[in-house]
């Protein structure tokens, strides 16, 4: 059900400067259709459909929506049905396109409608006019989407080796709701702390919502520090990040996007230069992947 993430050493000059290796978890590089985490947050939620005798799965999203994307590719690949519900009102983007493509049926909900996800009676509504469809929440979070994310650990230690290293001393990922985080939390109880670069401003309670997965889960005292990385908001773009991401794709070859890879390897960056990590550690990057929503953003290269 997983699959394989290439694990990588990154070459950047600011890292070898200050002693720093890199190694990149390539979640770009799972599939040629399905990308990212977010494939990895949905296993444990298609395994829920299966065993409630569903034939596909609703959810919902934005019109860039990375979630959206890889459940919409993930049906058509495994063959089961998706419905995607949408903010805001019929947009045509590449991503949408992509969900159309892939055999997903679309409901536009607006903006207020979509506000209204969080209201009781809204999957009611839903799941009567889609009775064999099981539900998943926004993103694919909660304690099932950290699970499904608790086997990267398991696929960064069987590569460690081939990379000429035994061990490393911390994760660095971008963070959205915190699910993966939690899920590499859980992952490593306590063996390795897990830094999540905060793609969203700090009062969108990543924090709680990472708490609430862990005490779900029923861990306390884990290991983890969130970062501010969001540069002024969450899809704020700038002229240092976009130069940044053209810097580094070029000088190392992998491809980032500017929401979430971008901004959390610039604050890596940032948190080498405040010398947050001394010379000579180690630290697993996760590639969260993303790349198929930049092509939404006329900021594109
Ligand atoms: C959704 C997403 C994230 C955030 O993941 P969370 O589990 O919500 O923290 C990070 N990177 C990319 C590319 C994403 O699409």
């Amino acid at each position: 059900m997983f699959p394989h993430a290439p694990l990588e050493h990154l070459h950047l000059d600011w890292l070898s400067a200050a002693g720093i290796e890199v190694a990149i978890l390539r979640l770009d590089q799972i599939d040629p259709l399905i990308s990212g985490n977010k494939w990895f947050k949905l296993v444990e939620h298609l395994k829920a459909a299966e065993r409630n005798g569903a034939e596909g799965i609703i959810s919902l999203g934005g019109a860039h929506s990375n979630h959206l994307h890889a459940l919409a590719a993930a049906g058509k690949r495994l063959g089961f049905k998706t419905v995607g519900l949408l903010r805001g009102h019929a947009l045509e983007t590449p991503t949408v396109e992509d969900l159309q493509a892939f055999g997903m049926q679309l409901h536009w909900l607006g903006y207020g409608g979509y506000r209204a996800r969080h209201e009781s009676g809204f999957w009611e509504h839903w799941l009567a006019q889609y009775p064999t469809l099981h539900a998943v929440p926004e993103g694919g979070g909660g304690l099932s989407g950290a699970l499904g994310c608790v086997a990267l650990k398991a696929q960064v230690d069987v590569q460690l080796s081939a990379l000429g290293w035994r061990d490393y001393q911390a994760w660095w990922l971008a963070c959205g709701t915190g699910t993966t985080l939690a899920g590499l939390v859980l992952a490593e109880a306590g063996a390795h702390p897990v830094f999540g670069a905060l793609a969203v401003p700090e009062d969108h309670g990543v924090a709680p919502q990472v708490e609430a997965i862990l005490r779900e889960a029923g861990v306390a005292n884990a290991g983890y520090a969130l970062i501010e990385a969001s540069r002024g908001g969450f899809a704020k773009v700038d002229s240092g990040l976009l130069a940044f991401i053209e810097q580094t794709e070029q000088a190392s070859g992998v491809p980032l996007e500017p929401l979430y890879t971008g901004k959390a390897l610039l604050a890596l960056k940032e948190q080498i230069a405040a010398g947050r990590f001394a010379s000579g550690t180690r630290l697993v990057f996760v590639h969260t992947g993303g790349l198929q929503g930049r092509r939404g953003f006329s900021t594109d290269p």
